[in-house]
């Protein structure tokens, strides 16, 4: 049974998405641009509109005119008066067109770019992080993403273009049907060709782009990792570039795999949309006409004139009605994209609002709390406290969940059972923004901005501006970067990487990671988490750092996370996690009475520096034995 329905909803996205829902998906496309820039979608409207009428206007009624009257004798003049009253209106058309293509859509381009990505990147900072793990999500929001402005754009004029293509179709019909019945049989041709065949043939593309989808993500992943700096130093030590030439050559065989796959079909349609559109209406109607005129001799020749000329209008407007009306499905399928990203209901918005926690934290307690990232359960019933003001050390060898742990205090994910309870009150009901407010943390996989060292450390946070330099001095001291950071070109001012400044400072690991732990340093709030601070430092940095730690954040709530135990001695109370739940706790003392899990890595790692100890001179370990 669930296999039947994951068929089905498998054979449901081959399908791609139905009519109904595309054309709803292109109304959205018009009511969202209609918001983002409305005087481009009058402009696109009156220039469509515009289009198909001057089609219309020429050979349903120009060519029948002035062909009328040369055959009744009208002056001269008067047809001249025509002709230029007509040209004038033509070329206020074409003035009009050009100041579109020139000034107005351009600027109007801008506007929707601005407009639509800033309604995409609040989005995409609303979404929870689970979204950029789910690769299906992930792989919408970049479709979604790329060329977003263009295609919305697109789409509306592709709505008018059907609309309009409707009207003017339907105009065209009839003047056909009173000048002759029979040659309105011929519209039949590029009806089928654009209606059956280019469908067929768009339908195709669309599938055709999706099969290739991962393997071109593959080619950009592998394009990125190709320029990005933070590969390149990888890339030369390693022979990583011969598996990712591997990957590479994989990825382009999918893609020439998938071209093959669809290259009969795709040939045969695009054929027969040619022979359909253009070869056999036009072939059939001179051939239709001729034998009226030559055999028959039931048609005359100014006759045989505007039919033709009648018919050709009629075939352009119908190939701009059909590729519209084709388009429009093909672009409600890319702006499903949009929408789903857009509608998207985040399951932990960051705009969420609720009650202000205060700033006061008393007591966090994990209750029964499990957690599991899709199927794997990381956290298993896990209960634990930290009281306001308490300083807090979490143990456990790498996967033990500490991690996620912090990441679920921080509500980047919510436990799928039990609660976490700040003060006695579920964290789920506070403001989030608020709630976050009152923590600071430096995570172990950080990431550097290309910007002032000053603005990698606040890191936007409200500070005053007369504030801001000594603050970040002193977290700057306290996190052991202020030396280095001082000796760079413009101080704080620095910028940091090559990307934007040719001046720009590089930083070894672990002097970034001082600047990172210094951003937990400068925020002023009751809660400092250390996610493995010094795990890049050496040991005399690391021994001062955990000293500064300790004595900056004693108003503070202080939970870290590391795998010297040496560093965690200090703590008031240790959590040694294993399995996703937590195996023992106490303070340093009591955990070694335990002789447990805690005692035993305790005394390994013990042994370990011993004998680095024993090995070096006692200059070289200036912790004096780091268990000491
Ligand atoms: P620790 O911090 O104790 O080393 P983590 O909390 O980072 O452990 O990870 C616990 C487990 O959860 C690991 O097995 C890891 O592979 C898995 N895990 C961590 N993050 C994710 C994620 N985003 N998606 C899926 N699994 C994850």
């Amino acid at each position: 049974m669930e296999n039947e329905k994951e068929k089905e909803s498998q054979n449901q996205k081959k399908k791609g998405i139905k009519k109904t829902r595309a054309l709803k998906n292109n109304l959205f496309a018009c009511g969202l641009l209609c918001r983002i820039c409305p005087s481009l979608v009058a402009h696109k409207g009156i220039s469509r509109a515009l289009g198909y009428f001057e089609w219309l206007f020429y050979s349903a009624f120009f060519m029948r005119y002035v062909i009328n009257a040369l055959e009744t004798g009208e002056s001269f003049r008067r047809i001249m008066i025509f002709i230029g009253i007509v040209a004038a209106v033509f070329c206020s058309m074409s003035l009009y067109n050009s100041i579109l293509n020139g000034r107005v859509y351009p600027i109007a381009q801008a506007v929707v770019n601005k407009g639509l990505y800033r309604k995409l990147f609040r989005k995409s900072r609303n979404v929870e992080l689970e979204c950029f793990e789910n690769s299906e999500f992930y792989d919408k929001y970049t479709l979604a993403m790329e060329k977003a402005d263009d295609r919305l754009i697109q789409t509306v004029d592709v709505v008018f273009g059907a609309a309009f293509g409707a009207i003017a179709s339907i105009c065209a019909f009839v003047f056909m049907y009173q000048v002759d019945k029979i040659s309105v049989l011929f519209i039949l041709f590029p009806v089928i060709g654009n209606f059956v065949f280019n469908r067929k043939n768009s339908h195709l593309d669309y599938q055709r782009n999706k099969d290739m989808a991962p393997y071109n993500r593959r080619i950009a992943y592998i394009n990125r990792v190709m320029y990005l700096p933070e590969y390149a130093k990888e890339m030369r030590l390693t022979d990583v570039f011969s598996l990712m030439k591997e990957h590479y050559r994989e990825a382009i065989t999918g893609v020439a795999d998938v071209t093959k796959k669809y290259t009969k079909r795709a040939m045969l349609l695009h054929w027969l949309y040619v022979m359909f559109t253009f070869t056999f209406i036009f072939e059939g109607l001179l051939i239709y006409g001729a034998y009226r005129t030559l055999v028959s001799q039931t048609m005359s020749l100014p006759q045989l004139a505007v039919i033709t000329s009648m018919m050709v209008s009629t075939t352009w407007i119908l190939i701009g009605f059909t590729e519209s009306l084709t388009e429009l499905f093909k672009n409600g399928l890319f702006i499903e994209y949009l929408r789903t990203f857009l509608e998207y209901k985040e399951k932990i918005p960051e705009d969420t609002t609720g009650d202000d926690p205060g700033t006061e934290i008393r007591s966090i307690e994990f209750r029964d709390v499990s957690f599991s990232y899709k199927d794997e359960e990381v956290l298993s019933h896990l209960n634990m406290e930290f009281r306001g003001g308490k300083t807090y050390a979490l143990v456990g060898h790498n996967g033990a969940g500490k991690t996620t742990l912090i990441k679920l205090l921080l509500r980047f994910y919510d436990p799928t059972e039990g609660t976490i309870l700040l003060n006695g009150r579920d964290i789920r009901e506070f403001d989030l923004k608020k709630y976050r407010a009152l923590f600071a943390t430096a995570f172990q996989d950080h990431r550097m901005f290309s910007m002032s060292v000053l603005d990698n450390v606040v890191m936007g946070e409200n500070i005053s501006e007369q504030e801001k330099e000594a603050k970040v001095v002193e977290a700057l001291k306290l996190s052991g970067a202020y030396d280095k950071v001082m000796s760079l070109p413009k101080g704080l001012k620095t910028t940091l990487t090559h990307e934007f400044d040719d001046q720009g400072a590089v930083l070894s690991g672990g002097e970034f990671q001082k600047i990172v732990v210094a951003r937990a340093f400068v925020k002023d709030c009751p809660f400092k988490i250390f996610d493995e601070p010094s795990s890049a430092l050496d040991p005399i940095a690391e021994a001062k750092l955990f000293d500064n730690i300790y004595e900056s954040c004693r108003e503070n709530t202080l939970v870290f996370i590391s795998h010297r135990l040496s560093s965690v001695q200090n703590a008031d109370w240790v959590y040694l996690l294993s399995d996703g739940t937590v195996k023992e706790c106490g303070n340093h003392k009591m955990l070694m009475e335990q002789n447990g899990l805690y005692a035993d890595m305790y005394t390994k790692q013990a042994k370990n520096y011993l004998a680095v100890s024993e090995y070096k001179t006692p200059a070289a370990n200036p912790e004096g034995g780091v268990l000491a």
